[in-house]
């Protein structure tokens, strides 16, 4: 093979540890992935998932390792950060849509202001997406005239608006009504059959059986446990994990 920078992983964590004050949040933290790959995190609440997936885009800082995307390390700011927050999108458990702003404009704004696209060429774009997650039809709704499964596909049609090479998705579907979540499951499936590169902080075993080239357990800021979703499922190594998917499954 040769070494055309395509063959190396897209992100690369190596040695990463991080704390608030005196909590050791994440603790020699090695992880990377693959071009077109789609990893699951999984684990208690407070094991340091969030902490990681917003270190990955650089909402937080490390204090020693390395993180790097496409082969750098991840910029400080300026106009190189700026890039790094549009080729790595982020869906949040909360959807975080401006809603003095209508669906469409949701999602034309970062093209528009970061990207410097047109307002027609963005507007056309913007509605091929709405039209991808399935939602076209509600592009003039301010979001509290939509239901959240429909909030949280304009998310991610925001964040696929600016062209990201991948997605970290925070809990997508904890903050939902339990009938909306496989909607949102499902565009998140197609993305990935796609070959779209995710990051998926998620409980939602179907998605991982379905969709996860690999499961990284996480607890008390370490990773525990890293197995393909059919043996993690099955055959979980680590007590940890073990009683985790007890509680959950
Ligand atoms: P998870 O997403 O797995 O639930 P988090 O990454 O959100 O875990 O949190 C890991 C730990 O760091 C928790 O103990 C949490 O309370 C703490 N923490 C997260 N963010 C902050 C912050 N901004 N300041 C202080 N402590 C934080
Ligand atoms: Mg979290």
């Amino acid at each position: 093979m040769t070494d055309n920078g395509d063959a190396a992983p897209l992100v690369r964590v190596e040695n990463v540890d991080k704390y608030f004050g005196s909590l050791h949040v994440l603790k020699d933290i090695n992880l990377t992935v693959s071009r077109g790959e789609v990893v699951v995190i999984i684990g208690p609440s407070g094991g340091g998932k969030s902490t990681l997936c917003r270190a990955i885009n650089r909402l937080e800082t490390i204090d020693s390792g390395t993180i790097t995307f496409d082969g750098k390390p991840l910029p400080a700011e300026g106009k190189a950060l700026a890039r790094l927050r549009s080729d790595v999108g982020m869906v949040f458990q909360s959807f975080n849509l401006f809603s003095h702003k209508t669906i469409l404009e949701n999602v034309t704004l970062g093209p528009v202001k970061v990207r410097g696209m047109s307002r027609a060429e963005a507007d056309k774009k913007g509605m091929e997406l709405l039209e991808r997650v399935g939602i076209a039809s509600q592009a003039g709704k301010y979001p509290a005239q939509l239901s959240g499964g429909q909030q949280q596909r304009t998310a991610i049609a925001r964040a696929l608006a600016m062209g990201p090479k991948m997605i970290l998705f925070d809990e997508p579907t904890s903050a939902l009504d339990p009938e909306m979540v496989q909607e949102v499951l499902d565009v998140m499936i197609g993305l990935a059959r796609e070959g779209m590169t995710m990051v998926v902080v998620t409980h939602e075993m179907g998605f991982a059986r379905r969709a996860a080239n690999r499961v990284v357990f996480m607890s008390e800021g370490q990773i525990v446990e890293e197995n393909t979703p059919e043996e993690f499922f099955t055959n979980a190594r680590t007590d940890r994990a073990k009683d985790f998917l007890s509680k959950i499954l």
